[in-house]
């Protein structure tokens, strides 16, 4: 049995449609019931079991948001938020005009776009390491200044099944000599680390859609 035809998405639990904004592989979240689900590149879907931490995320960048990065549109397709051992991080997976991807990532009040494309580097090359210490990725040296575990993990609405960890996985976070450009380092285990590049940005730069709703709140 499919639960999808003609990329729309029937939740087995609610009933409810959903069109499908990626391609299969990926992790959807039924925005009626809430439930999330892995569907696979033969479309089937099974449960995802996440728990649901009520943690409502600001509103500031909502689901469906659109926005304009290097001149080209995107809209909000998913969001992750993620809680660390000493931050949180929303993570909102941005689909441009030209069908590529992007993150907009939250953190501490600030905000950075990130590829999605990872770079896979050696175990041996990060584990280990502290803050204050440096590493190359890419023949660019970073320095890292945090280390941290997540603990606790929600999303909403569509990501690739690549992007999905509810695990506890550890973190460094690491900055460029030019202070701009950042790498989250993010260690799955013992021999699977993956690193991302993103550069900070000014969240007024983006346009995006709901910002106005935000200043509305505020007044
Ligand atoms: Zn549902």
């Amino acid at each position: 049995m499919t639960n999808i035809t003609a990329n729309n998405f029937s939740c087995p639990k609610c009933s409810a449609v959903t069109e499908l904004k990626l391609q299969a592989p990926l992790v959807i979240c039924c925005p009626s019931c809430q439930e999330t689900y892995f569907i696979n590149k033969e479309h089937k879907a099974t449960n995802a079991y996440l728990l649901k931490h009520d943690l409502s995320p600001l509103k500031v960048i909502e689901l469906n948001a659109s926005g304009e990065y290097k001149k080209i549109r995107f809209t909000i397709i998913g969001h992750i938020r993620s809680i660390n051992t000493h931050s949180i991080t929303n993570e909102w997976l941005m689909k441009f005009d030209n069908n590529t991807y992007g993150w907009l990532i939250e953190n501490g009040f600030k905000y950075y776009i990130f590829e999605n494309d990872p770079i896979s580097i050696s175990a041996n090359s990060i584990i280990g390491k502290n803050v204050g210490d440096s590493v190359k990725i890419k023949e660019i040296d970073y320095t890292i200044y945090d280390l941290s575990k997540q603990i606790k993990f929600r999303m909403d609405g569509q990501i690739p099944e690549n992007d999905f960890n509810d695990g506890e996985l550890f973190i460094y976070e690491a900055i460029a000599n030019d202070f701009v450009s950042l790498t989250t380092i993010v260690i799955y285990d013992k021999t699977t680390v993956e690193a991302f590049k993103g550069i900070e940005i000014k969240l007024t730069d983006l346009k995006i859609s709901t910002l106005a709703n935000f200043k509305k709140w505020l007044s």
